[in-house]
């Protein structure tokens, strides 16, 4: 039988917390923090379906599986088109929350990426937050609390979520994919505790090529040409788009699905412009993340020969590759590896605030090579 928060791994601390709050009555607003790709989107949708439903989130009436789809209009996903939320969307929800919900039992709104309001839009959305109507609760979600406004950040909740333990990670992968246990070890270990990327690599060749690609690239850069380093970029960026773009297929078959929900053609209209949101959301966020892949695998290699570099092998995140490392690695380059290191944490930052992703990441490749270009690597 499937159950709220089933999908939610090594989170015992958040988890306890929104059942209770299910259980004993919920705040109005909460702040889920924590890092990437390790379940505080999903549990935002299961916490808002737990408020929603009639019967504290039984996870399979109407309602509940409505709210997991992203497709109840009670219950509203709200995230950045580019870089902030603005004002007149919070304008329009400031609007919409003073009515009663549509038909569930409570009006949820989930802030996505709740680190994105631009000024105007907090001071807007304070004035709801401070006296929100008693039938709205609200679901801010960031991995960077950091860059929330104190003012918003202390009238919520906080939820917060923690990387998700590998034997916890590796347990799920066995016991959802049927994933030998070796194999499952590997992958937690390699995603670094990031559930959604374990998950991408079990379920998709797409991200497994791509995982390969990149750390051949991060291990192939030092001795690349000019010329090689273009196809790389290049390829590089191909293969974002189109993970990114994979996420569209299917999308086809879930909105007939979806419409099967909708009686008159009002809400079938309003449940198609609803679907066509969340694929377009689904987009640009695998585009994000595909972006975050790119430098997780590379400071991931090098933090690797880092580690074999300095004796520290067992705790290699790739040990598929351990070969490689301990055929590349070399003591005296641990300065540069640090370098590289940092190098890929500047374009990090850099791509967060949406600048030229391909001119960022040619930036990267060359800093990385004048890092370690000392080094002969292979
Ligand atoms: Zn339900």
């Amino acid at each position: 039988m499937t159950a709220l928060f089933d999908n939610i791994v090594g989170q015992h601390l958040a988890v306890s917390l929104l059942t209770r709050a299910l259980e004993q009555g919920a705040s109005h607003a909460y702040l889920f923090t924590g890092p990437p790709g390790v379940g505080k989107s999903e549990a935002a949708l299961d916490f808002a379906a737990g408020l929603a439903c009639g019967d504290q989130g039984c996870a399979t009436c109407s309602t509940c599986r409505r709210v997991l789809e992203g497709l109840h209009p009670d219950v509203e996903v709200v995230a950045p088109e580019g870089n902030f939320i603005r004002k007149e969307e919070i304008t329009e929800i400031n609007l919409h929350a003073a009515y009663r919900p549509y038909e569930a039992r409570a009006k949820v709104y989930v802030f996505l990426e709740a680190d994105s309001f631009n000024a105007e839009a907090a001071n807007a959305f304070l004035k709801t937050l401070e006296e929100p109507p008693g039938h709205v609760h609200f679901i801010l979600v960031t991995d960077r609390p950091e860059r929330m406004l104190p003012t918003i950040a202390s009238r919520c909740q906080p939820v917060a979520f923690a990387s998700v333990p590998a034997p916890a990670l590796a347990a799920d992968l066995v016991r959802r994919y049927g994933l030998a246990e070796a194999d499952a070890r590997l992958t937690a270990r390699v995603s670094g505790g990031n559930l959604s990327y374990a998950r991408e690599l079990v379920t998709s060749d797409g991200a497994r090529r791509e995982r390969n690609l990149l750390l051949d690239m991060a291990r192939d850069i030092p001795g690349a040409s000019l010329m090689d380093t273009q196809v790389a970029l290049d390829d590089l960026m191909a293969s974002v788009e189109a993970r990114a773009a994979e996420q569209a297929s299917g999308a086809d078959a879930e909105l007939e699905q979806a419409l099967e929900w909708a009686g008159d053609a009002r809400t079938k209209a309003w449940l198609k412009k609803r679907h066509e949101e969340k694929i377009k959301r689904r987009q640009r966020r695998a585009h994000t993340q595909g972006l975050r892949t790119v430098t997780r695998v590379f400071s991931g290699w090098y933090r690797d020969l880092a580690l074999v570099a300095a004796g520290a092998g067992a705790a290699v995140l790739n040990q598929d590759r351990l070969d490689d490392l301990q055929r590349l690695a070399d003591p005296k380059a641990l300065q540069a590896y640090t370098n590289a290191i940092s190098a890929v944490g500047k374009a990090e930052e850099r791509l967060r605030y949406n600048v030229d992703a391909r001119l960022t990441i040619g930036d990267m490749f060359f800093s990385i090579k004048e890092a370690l270009i000392q080094w002969p690597m292979s």
